[in-house]
């Protein structure tokens, strides 16, 4: 890549855009265009990190790192150079599109009476759990049509994994559910793999922005269970989407003292369980307070309401929970 093109990407991506699309939010404003907030370079008390709006430049004083919005691409997903300008670049086409596709199947939700059925089996009855989460259906054979005649080229579709190589949509028969720059799909059919996500990163914990000011935060492993726990009336619910956190959600759930319970499938196989001890341990090493929900076995947060459990129940299960 030229001189002149990481400059064109720089003027493109400005770093506080993108600083606040993974989350970070200023502090206080030191001067005009200078603002000062946590670190989100490791785990921070105290706000250290500067961002010089004006020249799109970062310098922490905790940890002594700074640069330009590739630099901070490069550290904070823990890549090298060109791996970053390739997120950076993805990251930059990807909102948009996304945006067209997700206002497309949340129209194609109530023409589809199975994908209903599939909702209601899985306890999602109430409308505004499907507003809140934007939840939507991919029937298939539909989604290249549209958008290539909203003129985005079938090589850019490929790129983003919305279409196979072999042209058709890559979401078939799948509930989906929009995610911080990808989509998550859960398949309808049982001879698909059930889950599907664009490829990238799976970006941080879901909803985010509006549990971090919970002093106690439940944490589910997928979005089935956080909707159930969201339509009995808890706010305090995130996701991690899978049992194994990633550095940016690890990093998020220890940014403030705060209790959380650990709310993970109670598999027959003990696999939840471990993953929520191995996280427990790490998390206490950060300072978090952590409790494991027990479940009753064989269930998660999703079947446990699913089979007729309520929020009372739930809630004795938090108050009950172990150290
Ligand atoms: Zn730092």
């Amino acid at each position: 890549m030229s001189r002149q093109a990481l400059d064109e990407l720089k003027r493109q991506i400005r770093l506080l855009e993108y600083l606040q699309a993974h989350d970070w939010r200023p502090a206080r404003q030191l001067s005009r265009g200078r603002l000062m907030g946590l670190c989100p370079l490791h785990p921070d008390h105290r706000p250290s990190f500067l961002v010089d709006t004006g020249k799109s430049l970062f310098y922490c004083y905790g940890c002594g790192r700074g640069g330009d919005v590739i630099r901070f691409a490069e550290l904070y997903h823990h890549v090298k150079f060109t791996e970053a300008l390739a997120l950076l670049q993805q990251w930059h086409s990807r909102p948009p599109l996304l945006h067209q596709v997700v206002s497309l199947y949340r129209m194609q939700l109530h023409r589809h009476g199975e994908a209903i059925t599939y909702l209601h089996r899985r306890g999602i009855r109430s409308p505004e759990v499907v507003e809140h989460m934007r939840i939507g259906y991919a029937p298939g054979g539909c989604l290249r049509g549209w958008l290539t005649q909203l003129g985005y080229p079938l090589q850019t579709l490929r790129q983003a994994g919305l279409v196979t190589a072999s042209g058709y949509d890559a979401y078939t028969h799948r509930v989906v559910f929009p995610i911080e720059g990808n989509l998550y799909g859960r398949s309808l059919s049982a001879t698909a793999p059930p889950h599907r996500f664009l490829p990238g990163a799976k970006g941080g914990l879901y909803s985010w922005e509006e549990v971090r000011q919970y002093p106690e935060v439940i944490l589910v492993e997928g979005l089935f269970d956080y909707a159930v726990l969201w339509q009995a009336g808890f706010r305090n619910v995130t996701c991690s989407m899978g049992n194994h956190l990633n550095v940016h959600q690890y990093r998020q759930l220890c940014d403030r003292p705060r209790t959380v319970y650990l709310a993970f499938d109670a598999d027959t196989n003990g696999s939840g369980r471990q993953a929520a001890q191995s996280l427990a341990c790490r998390l206490r090493e950060q300072g978090v307070n952590v409790r494991i929900v027990s479940l009753p076995d064989g269930h998660d947060p999703n079947s446990f309401f699913v089979e007729g459990g309520d929020a009372r129940q739930f809630q004795s299960l938090l108050e009950a929970a172990r150290p």
